[in-house]
């Protein structure tokens, strides 16, 4: 094989090498997204309206965890609602 072709296969392997390194680096925050239309819709915003909060709405669906962020079954994809969020489709929990 000739330099010049193992020197272009050298920085042909190189950079994909490098390409992966974004995908690997925000793995944890691939599958978050929000439902822009609905949000605005609905009004959704990342503050409770005094006592009316996501956490104690009859749609909202807890994340993994109380420090991770849930969804909202009016909301479909979003990924992002947050437990202290508010929207004007908010129902009391029974
Ligand atoms: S309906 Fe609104 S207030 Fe209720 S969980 Fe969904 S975004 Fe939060």
């Amino acid at each position: 094989m000739k330099a010049s072709t193992q020197r272009r296969q050298f920085l042909k392997v190189g950079s994909a090498a490098l390409a992966m390194i974004p995908v690997v680096a925000f793995t944890n925050h691939a599958f978050a997204a929000t439902n822009a239309a609905m949000r605005t819709a609905l009004k959704y915003q990342p503050k409770p309206l005094a006592e009316k909060n996501c956490g104690n709405c009859l749609q909202f669906v807890p994340g993994a965890s109380a420090k991770v962020p849930g969804g909202c079954k009016i909301m479909p994809g979003d990924t992002e609602i947050s437990a202290t969020g508010y929207c004007t489709a908010w129902a009391k929990k029974a």
